[in-house]
């Protein structure tokens, strides 16, 4: 059972909230955001940050917006939005509103002013190079740029004319006047501003000159009064830029920044960029490829919403990084699947069976249950007849020590059906088999054979009224456990991350099944509907199989 419904785990930060609530330090209020950039989709490592954003808020009944983070608008575009705010539905979470860091760009643009009138930003002729020479290193501090004394009336019409379409792209940046010498490099005259002649897919042709994340963000969380801005450790040194912007323009608002560690997922990669890559590339078929760790990648792959969150709320939310094994996210949807999924029985490599003692033309209907222990998950009807197919490997000639399943002479039970016994190997000129013959026993329908035991339940489904099935197999889509730390991580790819099964049989029940349904094929493995699948041409994915196959 996921705990993420019920009482969630204790975390730092929820710890922090605690203690704020106690001390009323944000009036008693709990405001978070999940700020994704619209330049991709969402990944199981944004699901980490979704979980803890709208998780703190309901928990206090606070808010939480969804902010889209749009500064840069030569990689965003609105289909990324729409994608995004439909994962984030899919999860199972409600924002309080949503927001664009681009409505606030008015807003952004009079706080520079104000800036520079305090003599607290300039306007620098410097290129990006020599912004980055003069930058020092961790070891050396940095240069001031000759336009750091540019008198503040000048700065204005500079700052004015560039924001007029005056000026090509990196004629001029605006920077924070802070501390070339600072230990903290982000604080050495950060840009606040950079001139970008680019179309906004919102703002249109509205503006050339596009602000920095770390100005926008913070300014963003005060506007919408976020009390915990919650992100990833690799903020936490531009924290003190965060706490100095805020503290410098006039802005009522306070929000503390909290970061925590991104999840990081083994044979994957995580990062919008590489994914991106993937997909441009055409190594994956789409950001929505069952390969993908995406959320639209793990909705069509089988996974659910609750099995996410369980996964969020299973690795916990700390200050450390730690790589996180496949066979813990595997095992959240395994074990959802396995309470919640119901049965149905596919033979992937079909071997024909016929029952000499079953009459030629009958078709019986069997009901078979649909979950083994949950009664309320109901019945359905399975046509048996006198032809039959099992799978290849639940027979054999030279049976290993404990094969359970049908040899030469032997008796095995059929799922939900009668005990059949193999008279008869039919193979061909090769010694291939191609048929076995067998008879029936029909007294053993819902009951034990008489006078012997048989051991074996082999899953099976009748030929003539079983439809064709493709199955999808899939494996991670790297060969390492960390991609990234490879020089470059597309030589690591798996060229075996997908195998296409074809010839597969499942049984009639499955006709009128519609995309995304789930099913545990017994014995075999959890699958899925792909969205692609149709009446006359259905296709199954492979959700995770019915054990965790990284024990071994
Ligand atoms: P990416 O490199 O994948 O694009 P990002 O941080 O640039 O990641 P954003 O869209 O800016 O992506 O992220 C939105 C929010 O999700 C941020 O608050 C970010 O910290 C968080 N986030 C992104 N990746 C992870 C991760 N792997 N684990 C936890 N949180 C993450
Ligand atoms: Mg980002």
């Amino acid at each position: 059972m996921s705990t993420t419904e019920n009482q969630p785990s204790a975390n730092f930060i929820r710890q922090i909230i605690t203690n704020d609530l106690t001390s009323n330090k944000h009036n008693g209020n709990v405001a978070t955001r999940f700020p994704p950039e619209p330049n991709g989709f969402l990944h199981i490592g944004h699901a980490k940050s979704i979980c803890l954003n709208f998780g703190i808020a309901q928990e206090n009944q606070g808010t939480c917006n969804l902010r889209f983070d749009d500064t840069n608008p030569e990689k965003e575009s609105a289909e990324f939005m729409k994608a995004i705010e439909k994962d984030v539905n899919w999860l199972g979470f409600k924002w309080t509103a949503v927001y664009h860091s681009s409505d606030y760009f008015e807003q952004l643009y009079d706080y520079a002013v104000q800036l520079i009138k305090k003599g607290l930003a300039y306007v620098d002729s410097l290129s990006a190079e020599e912004i980055r020479e003069y930058r020092g290193t961790l070891t050396q501090i940095g240069k001031e740029s000759p336009d750091r004394s540019r008198p503040i009336a000048e700065n204005l019409t500079l700052f004015k004319k560039m924001r007029e379409g005056d000026f090509a792209n990196g004629d001029y940046v605006l920077r924070a006047k802070i501390d070339m010498a600072s230990p903290n490099i982000n604080m050495r005259d950060p840009a606040l501003y950079r001139i970008r002649r680019t179309h906004h897919h919102r703002t249109g042709n509205d503006w050339c000159l596009y602000p920095m994340y770390d100005y926008t963000h913070c300014i963003s969380d005060a506007i919408e009064g976020i009390t915990h801005s919650l992100c990833t450790l690799e903020f936490e040194d531009h924290r003190p830029l965060y706490d100095w912007v805020l503290e410098k323009i006039q802005i009522s608002c306070r929000p503390q920044q909290i970061e925590f560690a991104r999840l990081q997922l083994e044979y994957t990669v995580m990062s919008k960029r590489k994914l991106a890559q993937l997909v441009l590339e055409n190594h994956v078929h789409g950001w929505d490829d069952p390969r993908m760790p995406t959320i639209a990648g793990l909705r069509r792959r089988g996974f659910t919403p609750t099995s996410i969150r369980d996964f969020c709320e299973r690795i916990g939310i700390t200050k450390k990084d730690a790589w996180i094994k496949i066979a813990v996210l595997e095992s959240c949807i395994r074990d959802d699947l396995n309470e919640n999924a119901p049965r149905a029985m596919a033979v992937i490599k079909p071997l024909r069976i016929v029952i000499e003692n079953y009459p030629d033309e009958k078709v019986e209907s069997l009901t078979i249950k649909n979950h083994p222990q949950k009664e309320e998950m109901g019945t359905r009807n399975v046509p048996f007849s006198k032809v039959i197919l099992i799978e290849q490997d639940d027979f054999s000639l030279e049976p290993p020590a404990k094969f359970k399943r049908l040899i030469e002479g032997g008796e095995v039970r059929l799922r939900g059906s009668y005990v059949i016994k193999c008279e008869k190997v039919i193979t061909d000129e090769q010694g291939k088999i191609i048929e076995l013959r067998c008879s029936y026993d029909e007294n053993t329908l819902g009951k034990k054979p008489e006078g012997r035991k048989v051991k074996g339940v082999i899953h099976w489904v009748s030929e003539q009224q079983s439809l064709p099935a493709e199955l999808h197999l899939y494996e991670p889509l790297f060969t390492e456990a960390n991609p990234e730390e490879q020089v470059n991580f597309m030589e690591v790819l798996n060229p075996k991350s997908l195998t296409i099964v074809t010839g597969a049989r499942v049984e009639a029940s499955l006709a009128n099944t519609s995309a995304r349904n789930r099913y545990q094929f017994e014995r075999c493995a959890y699958f899925c509907v792909d969205t692609d699948s149709r009446a006359e041409k259905l296709i199954f994915n492979r959700t995770v199989s019915l054990r965790d196959t990284w024990l071994k």
